[in-house]
């Protein structure tokens, strides 16, 4: 496993994009994964390169995340995100924190914590306790940019062959205060396994729970390939009706892409390649 390939992907959601922020999405997205390509390059963990990923995509306004979250049925915003170790298979993750500017750094100091998943005040204030940063006031919703789906994700393999996972979302606008979506659940919005693989979702939550998406990719993972993999989410979503978007990548660093929403934005990058490859796909494609 420990063959020095390095692989990252990160996604800006499955969504309607409109036109005019097709580029700006693609430059968010491009942005985060360099910074999670710096890492790998340099020997650094996939761990560190997600979180580091997924937390540039928060603090950009333009995806539905962290200061780009949008709006429930209170007009308030809740937001929602999960961490997996691959390696060790920790998870961390949080939902329904308000005050938070980074729900994925809450996410990851929960990582080596007994709990899995905490909730509202009780996330925010094992987030003080480990010193994470805390807006004054609950977070407010973003308009710039606002669509159906844009939850952000990273997944990652680093040079000693761990692979890991992290899903950041504001979740889906109008919802019920108090909904958790399939972001911050392991096996829905994410998973990582070394030797297997990771992934992270984005898209109608409720149906990825339904169909344990994260859980059926990451079997998927275990005996076809990368690109097949990504497919499967096509048959449970339009079972139910439903829209999602996948990145994954295999236990050797393969990727594999796939979504049958209007819209996904995404980015990619391995060891050998001369650049990174930025995308918004359109009407069902996969790599
Ligand atoms: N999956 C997210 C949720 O349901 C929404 C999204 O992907 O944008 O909370």
């Amino acid at each position: 496993m420990a063959d020095g390939r390095w692989a990252i992907t990160v996604h800006g959601g499955a969504c309607r994009i409109p036109a005019a922020l097709e580029a700006p999405r693609r430059e968010g997205c491009v942005a985060a994964l360099e910074a999670g390509r710096m890492i790998l390059e340099r020997g650094g963990s996939a761990l560190d390169a997600v979180k580091t990923a997924v937390c540039l995509l928060e603090d950009d306004p333009l995806f539905n995340a962290g200061r780009g979250s949008v709006a429930n049925a209170d007009g308030e915003v809740e937001m929602d995100a999960g961490i997996m170790d691959g390696a060790t298979l920790d998870v961390g993750a949080v939902a329904c924190v308000r005050f938070l500017y980074n729900p994925v750094e809450a996410a990851h100091a929960m990582l080596r914590e007994p709990s899995v998943l905490l909730v509202g005040a009780g996330a925010e204030a094992f987030a003080r306790s480990s010193g994470i940063a805390e807006s004054m006031e609950a977070m407010r919703p973003a308009t710039a940019g606002e669509s159906d789906h844009d939850t952000v994700g990273c997944v990652a393999r680093d040079r000693a062959g761990h692979v890991a996972a992290a899903t950041s979302t504001g979740g889906l606008a109008g919802t019920l205060a108090g909904r958790v979506g399939d972001a911050p659940l392991p096996g829905c919005g994410f998973y990582a396994e070394d030797g297997i693989g990771a992934v992270s979702l984005s898209g109608d939550g409720e149906a990825i729970a339904r169909t344990l998406l994260a859980a059926r990719v990451m079997r998927a993972l275990e005996t076809t390939g990368a690109s097949a993999a990504a497919t499967t989410i096509y048959e449970p979503m339009a079972r139910l009706g439903a829209e999602a978007g996948v990145i994954l990548l295999d236990r050797d660093g393969a990727i594999g892409i796939a979504h049958n929403s209007p819209h996904f934005a995404a980015a990619y990058a391995r060891e050998g390649m001369s650049a990174v490859s930025d995308i918004v796909w359109k009407d069902h494609h996969a790599l």
